[in-house]
């Protein structure tokens, strides 16, 4: 029997295969768990058809449309997970988006209007669909949350610039949200990924050199794949994490403890 047996998660932000997304809807499969999947737009949503249809009885996993800078796509996610299966316990924030312009060149040169985009699409859509999502994790009598963060957050990433003031709120959010929503008995936690080729990860500058320093000098000595992050978010979704909540749980091989390398 699976982990997630009998669990019923709402993954959002497949892109295409290597998004960490696709990874912990895999993982999620394989325990057993009940998926639906979300994309933002037409252009988006052939790829996320497309991947669902490898799953098996892919006629049965919902696919449905939000763009979480919306808040009536938010509001009409929420109301047809509600009508499909009346209940959720599963909740995957796996969406970030900045403009390319915001994630080079020099941090006092970010753009106001960026920000503000970078944070309201990467760290508000958290705050907005764990809102949606209340009435059914109540039906379920709780339910656990996860996002995906990156640390640059206490440390300080060339190019990462307005996202990673927008991963600050969403690890911010995540504790607030924890200790609001934790009386009704629902989980909030991120997970701070080492770095990975996937198309957000990409648009960072430096992605290949940041995974040669991992390989190099993190205290395991190898990059993360995609399904470490996914067998992660397993345990967070799963109740052998009950008891834990409002965490940055780092899947880096360690990377984040280091102070210098050598
Ligand atoms: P990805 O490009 O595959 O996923 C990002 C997703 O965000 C896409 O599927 C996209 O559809 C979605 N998205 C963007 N704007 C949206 C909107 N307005 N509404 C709904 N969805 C929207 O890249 P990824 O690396 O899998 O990124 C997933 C998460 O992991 C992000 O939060 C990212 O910051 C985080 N992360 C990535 C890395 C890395 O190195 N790749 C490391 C740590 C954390």
């Amino acid at each position: 029997m699976g982990l997630l047996e009998g669990k019923k998660a709402l993954v959002m932000g497949v892109g295409n295969k290597r998004s960490i997304a696709w990874g912990i809807a895999a993982a999620f499969q394989r325990e057993g768990a009940d998926l639906a999947f979300s994309y933002p737009n037409d252009r988006l949503k052939e790829n996320v058809v497309e991947l669902v249809n490898t799953l098996p009885e892919p006629t049965n996993i919902p696919v449905l449309r939000c763009d979480v800078a919306k808040q009536e796509e938010v509001d009409a996610l929420f109301a047809a997970i509600g009508e499909r299966w009346g209940m959720l316990d599963v909740l995957v924030h796996s969406i970030a988006y900045a403009a390319v312009e915001d994630l080079k060149g020099r941090f006092h040169e970010i753009s106001r209007d960026g920000l503000k985009v970078a944070i309201d699409v990467s760290a508000y859509s958290l705050i907005a669909i764990a809102r949606g999502a209340l009435p059914l994790f109540e039906k379920a009598g709780g339910g656990s949350v996860m996002s995906l963060t990156f640390n640059a957050v206490e440390r300080v990433v060339p190019s990462y610039n307005s996202m990673a003031m927008a991963k600050a709120v969403l690890e911010s959010s995540t504790r607030y949200l924890a200790a609001d929503l934790g009386p009704q008995n629902i989980r909030v936690n991120s997970i701070s990924a080492g770095p990975l080729k996937t198309l957000a990860g990409s648009a960072v500058k430096g992605i290949s050199a940041a995974r040669d320093l991992m390989e190099s000098k993190s205290p395991l000595r190898r990059n993360i794949t995609q399904e470490e992050v996914g067998n992660v978010a397993v345990f967070l979704a799963s109740d052998w994490s009950r008891c834990v909540t409002g965490e940055t749980i780092f899947a880096d091989n360690g990377f984040n403890i280091l102070g210098v390398t050598d």
